[in-house]
């Protein structure tokens, strides 16, 4: 049975819950906010099942695929709704074209982050976007595999992570599933998001029941300055109002980057460097300037990386714009590929003041910039500015 003796042993993702023939696997919540599980010895048959279909436990082979493809979803308003380059909406709607259901990550009624499935084109909304939070998978590896028996075609889009538990959980390979991820940076506490949300509705008198969109990465300000919007109304039936800052101003934005509340296991990943087992990885193209300028329009380009070559029928050209890019080209500056984010020493620290003060003020002690190190880039930047005139 599993034994977790460290808290970057467990990734989250629910397959033992799920897998459990005698449900006697319970989540339960740490002081941090991440779900880890719990089991219940007098129910336990000892029957192994739990560690058969842990990540952590069997992680895949290191991968490099060959396939790899800048793209842009020909539909601009698509693009501008996603986080990179909309390729998933694409896939979603091919999917969903052939009677098939696709499973991805939505808010909640009460903006928590959950996993969830659809069988519809405009449910694909729920999907569209990142958030940077740690995301409740549920019983939805089960529920996939139902669909999957029934002979329906399946999308299921995750972390790396959680494909990789949801390979192990099926234990054999089905024609009818696609199973897609990302470049993954590591996800963030629910706790500290919910706390942070709180705060930040609190601080402008905005009521939680009035916000109808949070976007982590609104391209308002562009796609490399991507922002973190909130659109409410003032009164259930009023206009839309909307709260947006740029990424580098934003608290939460600030924090993940800085990877303060990231899950233990993102620091040690179990599943980079393809190790999940998917048949696409999808990402954003941070370096596309030095590779294909005249493709950017910071609108969003994705970067695709094909691991399974039977997949490439769903990328229609009249739906995709494609350019092939080398391994190289597309890792450079897309660092959490190959790495997992560095433990910073403060994050004990972190945690201990959150106890005691709110999420905003939290972050913001731990992601100042110290007065000092900001003269020296200010000088620095000035120093550029000079020598390009
Ligand atoms: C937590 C997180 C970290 C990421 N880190 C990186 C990174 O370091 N480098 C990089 O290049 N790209 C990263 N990405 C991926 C990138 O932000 C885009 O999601 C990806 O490029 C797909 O964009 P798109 O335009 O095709 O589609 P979008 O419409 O933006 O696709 C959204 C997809 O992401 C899924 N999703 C959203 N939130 C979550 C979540 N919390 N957990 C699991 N699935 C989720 C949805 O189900 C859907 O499949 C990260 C995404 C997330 C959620
Ligand atoms: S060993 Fe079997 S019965 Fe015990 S917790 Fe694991 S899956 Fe459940
Ligand atoms: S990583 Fe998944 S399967 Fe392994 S212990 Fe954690 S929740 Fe269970
Ligand atoms: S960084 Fe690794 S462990 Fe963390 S969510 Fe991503 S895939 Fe999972």
């Amino acid at each position: 049975m599993i034994q977790l003796k460290d808290k970057k042993d467990c990734c989250g993702c629910y397959a033992c819950v799920q897998k459990c023939p005698v449900q006697c696997i319970v989540m339960e919540e740490d002081e941090e906010g991440f779900f880890y599980p719990t089991i219940d010895l007098k129910q336990c048959i000892d029957c192994g099942l739990c560690e058969k279909v842990c990540p952590v436990i069997h992680q895949g082979k290191e991968r490099r695929p060959d396939i790899i493809y800048a793209a842009k979803n020909r539909d601009n308003s698509i693009r501008e709704e996603s986080s990179s380059g909309g390729v998933f909406t694409l896939l979603a709607k091919a999917v969903i074209s052939q009677g098939g259901v696709v499973f991805g990550v939505r808010f909640d009624e009460q903006w928590k982050v959950r996993h969830d499935w659809i069988d519809n084109e405009e449910d694909i909304a729920f999907f569209r976007g990142s958030k940077y939070v740690q995301s409740d998978v549920s019983d939805h590896f089960r529920q996939a595999e139902q669909f999957l028996k029934q002979g329906r075609q399946v999308l299921f889009s995750g972390t790396p992570c959680q494909i990789s538990g949801l390979k192990l959980y099926l234990r054999k390979e089905y024609e009818n599933l696609l199973a897609i991820d990302f470049i993954c940076h590591g996800v963030p506490s629910p706790k500290v998001w919910e706390q942070y949300l709180h705060e930040f509705l609190k601080k402008r008198g905005i009521s939680k029941k009035n916000v109808y969109s949070v976007l982590f990465r609104d391209k308002i300000f562009g796609w490399k300055t991507y922002s973190f919007t909130c659109k409410y109304a003032k009164t259930p039936r009023g206009y839309e109002r909307r709260v947006s800052e740029p990424f580098y101003k934003n608290s939460f934005i600030k924090g993940f980057l800085a990877d303060l509340y990231l899950r233990p296991s993102c620091y040690d990943c179990p599943s980079k460097c393809f190790k999940s087992g998917s048949d696409m990885t999808i990402a954003d193209y941070w370096g596309i300037d030095d590779v294909l300028p005249e493709f950017n329009d910071d609108r969003g380009v994705s970067l695709l990386f094909i691991h399974n070559p039977d997949t490439t029928f769903l990328l229609k050209e009249e739906y995709l714009e494609l350019k092939s890019t080398t391994y190289e080209q597309a890792v450079r500056k897309n660092r959490s590929t190959e790495k997992p984010a560095a433990l910073p020493s403060e994050r004990d620290a972190f945690f201990s003041m959150l106890k005691n003060r709110s999420a905003m003020e939290t972050i913001d002690h731990f992601t100042r910039i110290p007065f000092g190190k900001r003269v020296k880039s200010k000088i620095k930047s000035l120093f550029r500015l000079i020598l390009k005139q």
